[in-house]
């Protein structure tokens, strides 16, 4: 029996085998061959290998997520049986008489520079693809298995690390829970955890690739224990037995208002990702959706959604809230969300660089096909739009002009467009200190506590390290909330809280003594929140 400690951000108990899931790029070494015929039929047999395994691939994707987005691993397969490709692999090997993993990984890395330096964006959104196509066919040639597909048991997972795109990209039915070496409890992988609600921990100091050895993943105490006892593995067994119970009294509160006892009444709304998590909204008994995080349908494509992706994603999930308010925040690509596709240079500071807001106001092609597709599906139900990273008027100003402009092109055409309430993200400091003259502009106002706390504290929300530092409740954090309550008040517009700290119940007293309007939470922190507001006295 091993036992690793590490830092929870969620809890709860999970039992099963470990998973070991490694991003480390095929390590491909160059060898002399000499029968390079012989080198060129080995190339040939795992190219078809790995079309079949793309085959398969489509075909359960197609079932998952619809023929549209399964249509990428089509490409991919079509992508291998491109004869420059193939001519390219075939003349390394004979010329240098080379081994087929080097001469793929040199075609793949030549073509994919070529396509990356092409104008037209579609071409160089291929680049990503090639590099795709030649990993998967040396993991082929070297008898590497794909580590992203979790084969059919639930699993836990544990690896180095995990990427938001990666963790999207996974089969959340098969995921028992997530232990990762690095990471943090505010990044982005941390709060997909807690919108899938399954426990998770990081920073756990693990030594070795456990895949196939049983382990329990302690959310309450942050602990991993691998190859547990039998007396261990039955009090844990006892211990998830009572966690489901406390679940199912929790589940007695469906139903129930998000009232104290004195009568005061908050809207207690459903952080989600994509449209897949709506199961979990709608049986955790969510008023409405208070953040969609609108850059995750990016970071799941391999191309730009385009408007009509876009506006059946956002009109499933208006519709499947039957009239409750559906906020859906325009796109967060930038710092630790990273698409291929946008070609975003590398930055010293990424958090403090060019993300979010900054991207659709000096791309707006991009802006506006989201923005077309967001008005159009607000006529199917009730639908606001909200923007992030807003630090001044003149940036609100600004995405006005533009959301009128498409608005008018989109009436011109005949589209219906329903009410749209349109807020702001506060979550730099600029905007907590200017929140009295940003209230004058927009509907409403959603305060991401995880950006406003690491550029409050000067904490990098990223960095493990600076967790002894992090201090969730830090009173510059918590004054700088209460003025932004009061400052929309005063202009007549309400304000809620989006951020990881709205579903901290040690707070919910203080945040609604604030005077604070709604809270957005993890599906999952809905009926514990909901208890924490009805036990306020
Ligand atoms: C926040 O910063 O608090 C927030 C809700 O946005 P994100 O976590 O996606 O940056
Ligand atoms: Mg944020």
């Amino acid at each position: 029996m091993r036992e690793f400690a590490g830092k929870s951000v969620c809890k709860g108990i999970a039992i099963g085998k470990i998973k070991y899931f490694t991003t480390k790029e095929n390590t491909v070494v160059k060898r002399k061959v000499q029968d390079t015929d012989a080198e060129i039929e080995r190339y040939e047999a795992a190219k078809q290998k790995a079309i079949e395994e793309l085959e398969n691939l489509y075909e359960k994707a197609v079932v998952k997520v619809g023929e549209d987005n399964a249509a990428i691993f089509n490409v991919h397969a079509m992508m291998l049986e491109d004869d420059d490709f193939n001519d390219s692999v075939a003349n390394i090997i004979t010329t240098q008489q080379t081994n087929a993993e080097y001469a793929v990984a040199s075609t793949g890395d030549n073509f994919s520079e070529i396509f990356a330096n092409m104008d037209d964006d579609y071409f160089k959104a291929r680049s990503a693809d090639v590099k795709d196509i030649a990993e998967r066919v040396i993991r082929v040639l070297q008898g590497v298995t794909d580590s992203r597909e979790l084969g059919d048991e639930p699993v836990i997972l544990v690896a180095e690390d995990l990427s938001p795109s990666e963790t999207v990209q996974m089969d959340k039915d098969k995921l028992l829970s997530f232990v990762t070496r690095l990471g943090s409890a505010n990044s982005h992988t941390a709060i997909l955890a807690r919108t899938m609600a399954i426990p998770a921990l990081v920073g756990v100091e693990f030594d070795g690739d456990y895949t196939g050895h049983m382990c329990i993943v302690d959310g309450y105490e942050g602990r991993m224990i691998i190859d547990p006892k039998e007396e261990v593995l039955e009090k844990y067994r006892v211990k998830k037995e009572a966690d489901d119970t406390n679940k199912a009294l929790l589940a007695e509160l469906k139903g129930k208002e998000n009232i104290t006892a004195s009568g005061k009444k908050i809207n207690l709304y459903a952080n989600i990702g994509n449209p897949g998590d709506l199961g979990a909204v709608l049986n955790n008994d969510a008023g409405g959706i208070g953040l969609f995080r609108s850059e995750f349908l990016y970071l799941e494509s391999k191309d730009y959604p385009t408007e009509e992706e876009q506006f059946a994603a956002y009109k499933k999930v208006v519709e499947a809230m039957g009239g409750k308010k559906v906020i859906i925040r325009t796109l967060d690509i930038g710092a630790d969300k990273q698409v291929d596709y946008f070609h975003l240079d590398k930055e010293e500071n990424p958090a403090l660089g060019y993300r979010a807001i900054r991207i659709c106001l000096t791309r707006p092609e991009i802006f506006k096909t989201q923005l077309r597709a967001l008005f159009r599906a607000s006529a199917y139900g009730n639908l606001s739009i909200m923007y992030p990273m807003i630090i001044s008027v003149d940036e609100v100003l600004k995405i006005k002009e533009i959301s009128k402009a498409v608005r008018e092109e989109l009436k011109a055409e005949g589209f219906p467009i329903g009410e749209v309430e349109e807020g702001i993200m506060i979550e730099t400091p600029a905007a907590a200190i200017m929140s009295d003259e940003l209230a004058k502009h927009v509907d409403f106002f959603s305060i991401g506590t995880n950006d406003l706390t690491q550029y409050t504290l000067a904490i990098d929300r990223q960095n493990a390290k600076l967790e002894p530092f992090y201090d969730a409740h830090h009173p510059a954090l918590l004054k700088l909330i209460e003025m932004v309550v009061e400052n929309s008040h005063k202009a007549g517009i309400w304000t809620g809280i989006c951020g990881e700290l709205g579903a901290d119940t040690e707070l919910t007293e203080t945040f609604v003594k604030m005077g604070i309007d709604e809270l957005s939470v993890a599906p999952g922190a809905i009926l514990p929140v909901r208890k924490a507001i009805r036990d306020i006295r």
